[in-house]
């Protein structure tokens, strides 16, 4: 699967039919957070492969942050994309406009909810879709009474719902929030994330671990007043903060449980967990708890457009219904006819070609090549997850749980490692999964449609960089 790059007219021809354009000193003006870094040059994709610049072909075992669910490159999907793009509809404004395209998208998707769902509201990235869902929670009381004392949200330490100033302020994630701190949303409380790694006591149950947390949700709307709280948000199974840390069985029945209990609304953020990637359509339905809203991004669009949504529950629907029946929001770039048909192609050759069962079977089998690998190495502390959408949490303890000084920088230095020659493959990194602040992990999402062979592939390279980086650190 190499292709040999060779120069073009237009920039780069490939040995695999793709022409890319040269962007050798892009990253010399891109303002990224990573300043002082360049990045290597991708020319193509194909598939489960990146074709780099310098020549070199890379699996691509993470999509992105969880994002490629069908590969690079699907041909399909360009074709959706360009058949849309020339019938000469460049923009329409989602405001004024119906689209068939768009249409057949949400109808789509209100198919995959068992009935659960009611309506769609398409936004063009997982922080909008958190920031709809955020407006949307609090117009449910408003429309009922609009001096309603609900002001409140409730949210979990360890989570990552979005990086504009609203989702980010729901985030319990301290690194990304410190530069921000003052200017985020004061009416939001965060009660711990469900994470039994760090927090199990030695022999308890999931049963009297889901009380626990259950004890704790309720004692937070207690200290609020329970009619102040608009609702509770959580990732169902916890992404980019934690690195893929399912909720124990019976965890989130039990927290809507409260949470209705006091009529507030119970939200899940499946923007990264969602649309396939653990296994089933939607995380919630591995046990059929609905939320009353869901946003979802990544796995939507497959990256071949930037497009996430809200699926609202008709509990909510009716709600602004019986009151304004007006949403006071909108964005220009929303419900494009273009970013629809790429996720309605995305959507349809995840059904047709069955993926959601592959994720669930190549998943049991990726934890298994994963656990029989790095389970004894003893500075895999932890390897966790479900569907296509696996963790690995290493420490420098693994008795103690401790984790690594964050100068060492380690999650860093297995994706530094991963990419490189001779293993060139991504795995995700991400940091503060101890504590917040302290805590490694690096996160495997590949796309859904990967075979036994792939599985295989992914989960020894991710064992032999594993290998590498901790022999190399104990030598320091
Ligand atoms: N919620 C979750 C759970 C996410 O993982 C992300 C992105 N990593 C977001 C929200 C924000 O999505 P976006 O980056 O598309 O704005």
């Amino acid at each position: 699967d190499k292709a040999a790059v060779e120069p073009h007219s237009n920039g780069l021809r490939l040995s695999n039919g793709h022409t890319s354009v040269v962007a050798s000193k892009q990253t010399e003006y891109l303002l990224d957070r990573n300043l002082h870094k360049s990045f290597p040059v991708v020319t193509g994709g194909s598939g489960n492969y990146l074709y780099l610049l310098d020549g070199r072909t890379v699996f691509d075992a993470t999509g992105g942050a969880a994002v490629s669910c069908i590969g690079h490159g699907n041909k399909r999907v360009i074709k959706a994309v360009s058949t849309v793009m020339n019938t000469g509809i460049s923009y329409l404004a989602s405001t004024f406009w119906a689209c068939e395209v768009v249409e057949e998208l949400c109808k789509n998707l209100i198919h995959g909810t068992d009935g659960k769902m009611a309506r769609i509201y398409l936004t063009g990235s997982g922080s909008e879709a958190m920031e709809a869902a955020i407006k949307l929670a609090r117009q449910v009381f408003y429309e009922c009474n609009p001096s309603t004392p609900r002001i409140n949200f409730i949210a979990r330490e360890g989570s990552y719902h979005g990086n504009t100033i609203g989702a980010l302020g729901m985030s319990g994630f301290p690194l990304r929030r410190a530069p921000y701190e003052p200017f985020l949303m004061n009416n939001v409380h965060h009660v711990s994330s469900c994470n039994p790694y760090r927090q199990r006591a030695d022999g308890e149950s999931d049963s009297s671990f889901v009380a626990r947390k259950a004890a704790e949700l309720e004692a937070k709307f207690q200290e609020l007043g329970p009619e102040t709280v608009i609702a509770f948000v959580a990732e169902p199974v916890v992404g980019a903060a934690l690195g893929c840390v399912p909720a124990v069985p019976g965890y989130l029945k039990a927290m809507k449980d409260v949470c209705h209990k006091h009529g507030a609304l119970f939200i899940l953020d499946e923007v990264m967990s969602g649309m396939g990637r653990c296994g089933t359509l939607h995380a919630w339905q591995h046990e059929d708890v609905a939320p009353d809203l869901q946003t979802v991004g990544k796995g939507l669009g497959g990256g071949y457009q930037p497009v996430a949504a809200v699926l609202i529950s008709s509990r909510v629907v009716n709600t602004l219904l019986n009151g304004s029946g007006q949403f006071v929001h909108g964005q220009t770039y929303q419900g494009m006819p273009v970013q629809a048909a790429a996720a309605l192609e995305v959507q349809r050759i995840v059904q047709e070609e069955d993926l959601v069962d592959n994720v669930k079977r190549q998943g049991l089998y990726l934890e298994q090549c994963l656990r029989a690998r790095l389970a004894d190495h003893p500075n895999v502390g932890d390897i966790r997850g479900r569907g296509l959408f696996w963790g690995l949490e290493f420490v420098k303890d693994k008795t103690t749980k401790e984790p690594f000084d964050p100068k060492l920088a380690v999650a860093q230095r297995v994706y530094n490692t991963s990419v490189s020659t001779p293993f060139n493959m991504t795995m995700y990194p991400g940091t503060g999964s101890a504590d917040g602040l302290k805590g490694d992990h690096v996160i495997l999402a590949p796309a859904y449609n990967v075979t036994k062979e792939d599985i295989e592939y992914i989960a020894q390279v991710a064992s032999d960089v594993v290998h590498q980086v901790f022999r190399k650190l104990g030598n320091l």
